[in-house]
């Protein structure tokens, strides 16, 4: 269903909720975000904030249900493989790469254990949350291995016998040294992006999103 207004799914709650609410405020967008609501409507532009999951945002665009999202490349990418191999949609264009989110999905491993390269995961069992773009990655090199897939606590996997080793989002690396972990193999660099829907615009959203990046390109230009 498409509606007049600009469509933008950001995440509700989470590491990249407060900078896209602080990026879309700084880009003159006036919301005002209180308790419970899905949708929110800016006073001043005909824009409409979806505030979801991040899980849901890269469907939503690949679906074509909201215009616009943000979103972690490391979501975007396990939710297009994933989508790829069920043949669903997994199209989405990308508008904009942006200046936070910043982490990286590395294999880790027990810190005492030698690491020589991917060869030394043959065979493996890998516990993660990100079982398409680990699979992606290892196929590549030619690596075999099986998965345990965990939603959380993915870094207590090998203490507690589920695993060998895990592939998780990195960014300092305090999480992994406080469970004894060490970093072995990065699998993919990822920044939150902008990304928009496939398929056809109205005018007038065509002018406002290119009035909104011309903003974005302002405010990260400023802060640098
Ligand atoms: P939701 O409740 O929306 O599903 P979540 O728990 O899946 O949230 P968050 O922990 O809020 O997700 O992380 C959202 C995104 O923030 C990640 O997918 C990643 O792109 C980015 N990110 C940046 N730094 C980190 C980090 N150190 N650990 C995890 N994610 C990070
Ligand atoms: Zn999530």
């Amino acid at each position: 269903m498409q509606t007049e207004r600009l469509r933008i799914a950001i995440q509700k709650k989470g590491r990249l909720a407060k900078e896209c609410q602080e990026l879309l405020k700084r880009c003159g967008v006036k919301i005002s975000f209180s308790g419970e609501r899905l949708v929110v409507h800016a006073e001043n532009m005909p824009i409409d904030l979806l505030l979801v999951r991040d899980d849901d945002i890269p469907g939503l665009i690949m679906d074509g249900v909201v215009d616009l999202g943000v979103i972690g490349e490391n979501e975007l990418e396990e939710v297009r493989l994933e989508r790829i191999a069920m043949a669903k949609p997994a199209e989405y264009d990308l508008l904009r790469r942006l200046d936070f989110g910043g982490c990286r999905l590395s294999v880790a491993i027990d810190k005492d254990n030698t690491y020589n390269g991917p060869e030394d995961l043959n065979g493996k069992r890998i516990a993660t949350s990100y079982p398409n773009i680990l699979k992606d990655y290892l196929d590549k090199k030619g690596v075999s291995f099986s998965t345990c897939m965990l939603n959380g606590s993915v870094e207590v996997a090998p203490r507690a016998g589920l695993a060998d080793a895990i592939c998780d989002l990195v960014s300092t690396g305090a999480t992994l040294e406080a469970n004894g972990l060490k970093e072995a193999e990065i699998i993919f660099r990822s920044k939150a992006v902008l990304i928009q829907r496939k398929g056809e615009f109205a005018q007038d959203k065509v002018e406002l999103i290119q009035r909104l990046l011309t903003r974005i390109q302002g405010v990260i230009q400023a802060k640098e």
